[in-house]
């Protein structure tokens, strides 16, 4: 809702024009059609007039002055969509020409959000990143770059060739370095605002988690060796920290639940993925034979997709606007086809891993996959 008295402008990202017969204002989640002819002239006025920071008495009457001839009851009508519908920037929102930040701030104005608050709790926030391969590159290229004030780096691994496919911030110059600390390299080159910790650590057993640094998030983008996701969902309760697991089946690019302890679901709420152990022994057998030696596939463009879907929730979530899409549920999308498919991992009072924290009963905590 505006106010009457304070400064806005038309913002910068709202485009209109015509097709199919009527008029489109705006596009994308801001868009609205204005079907009637008659619409569109005190609309379109008002917006022209708006280019600049004016307050909307000053627009209601410029609008109505000689020149434009609007009546008044059209020019409350444009002004109140206008208002209604993240057109408008408030005075102050809006960053200079080669601010750093000046395309996400709008990005954040487009969804209803004061920009320097969102700046700001980016700047307060700690976040690790569990895993620097494909999907730690993208989303710590992304999270340093938007401004987070701290990143903390977990990995063990030394860079290799097979690598350079998806893990785009190294180059051939970089095999056999760590990859914690050519990541950290990297990111200070683009953001030094960002400051960037490193762990070289490959977790072994649920008690290596003890030594990751206290954070508001963590992000798991590793997926060895097996039972990590678990042992980080009860790890993740324990302490209170929220986390996100980033990662792929096959060819399906997958990220959370996010789980915020004591308010979301977490991993063991719902079944979530195939066991690989059975009650028959001879099955679980052949199980184990099938399953030796997989290895996943992996391109940059999975890696990408289940990067970009995380990093939308991580941001709403660092920056407390809009929904975080992924609480409560494991969202995939299926890159052959773009189907979207999610699994339910709604709060369950009667979880082993998290029915304590609702008030239930803390049964023995799972532990392997
Ligand atoms: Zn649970």
């Amino acid at each position: 809702m505006i106010h009457w008295d304070f400064e806005y402008m038309l913002a910068p990202y709202v485009t209109t024009g015509l097709q199919h017969g009527r008029l489109y204002f705006g596009f994308g989640s801001v868009q609205r059609e204005v079907v009637d002819p008659v619409e569109y002239e005190p609309l379109l006025t008002v917006a022209s007039l708006w280019k600049s920071y004016k307050t909307p008495r000053q627009v209601f009457e410029e609008a109505r002055d000689g020149k434009h001839k609007l009546t008044d009851a059209s020019c409350h009508r444009a002004i109140a969509m206008l208002g209604e519908g993240d057109f408008l920037c408030e005075k102050n929102t809006l960053l200079e020409k080669d601010e750093r930040y000046k395309r996400p701030w709008l990005y954040y104005n487009l969804n209803g959000a004061n920009p320097a608050t969102v700046q700001s709790k980016l700047a307060s926030s700690h976040v690790v990143i569990l895993g620097c391969g494909g999907i730690g590159n993208f989303m710590a290229t992304s999270l340093a770059t938007a401004g987070v004030g701290m990143l903390t780096l977990v990995d063990g691994d030394s860079i290799e060739l097979s690598n350079l496919t998806r893990q785009f911030l190294f180059s051939e110059a970089d095999i056999g370095g760590k990859k914690i600390d050519v990541l950290r390299r990297e990111l200070l080159a683009r953001n030094p605002e960002c400051k960037v910790d490193v762990l070289d650590l490959d977790i072994k057993t649920s008690e290596d988690l003890r030594k990751l640094p206290k954070a508001d998030l963590i992000i798991l983008s590793a997926d060895t060796p097996g039972g990590l996701v678990w042992w980080m969902n009860d790890f993740s309760i324990e302490l209170s920290i929220p986390f996100l697991n980033v990662g792929y089946v096959v060819d399906v690019a997958v990220w959370g639940p996010f789980v915020i302890p004591g308010t979301t679901g977490c991993w063991s709420c719902q079944s979530l993925v195939a066991e690989d152990d059975a009650p028959d022994t001879r099955v679980q057998s052949l199980i184990s034979q099938v399953n030796r030696g997989s290895g996943a596939a992996s391109t940059g463009p999975v890696n990408m997709m289940a990067s970009s879907g995380a990093l939308l929730d991580v941001f709403r979530y660092l920056g407390q606007f809009g929904s975080v899409e992924s609480t409560n549920k494991r969202i995939g999308i299926w890159t052959h086809s773009l189907r979207i498919e999610t699994q339910n991992c709604a709060l369950n009072a009667n979880c082993q891993a998290c029915g304590h924290k609702q008030g239930g009963k803390l049964n023995s905590a799972r532990t392997t996959l």
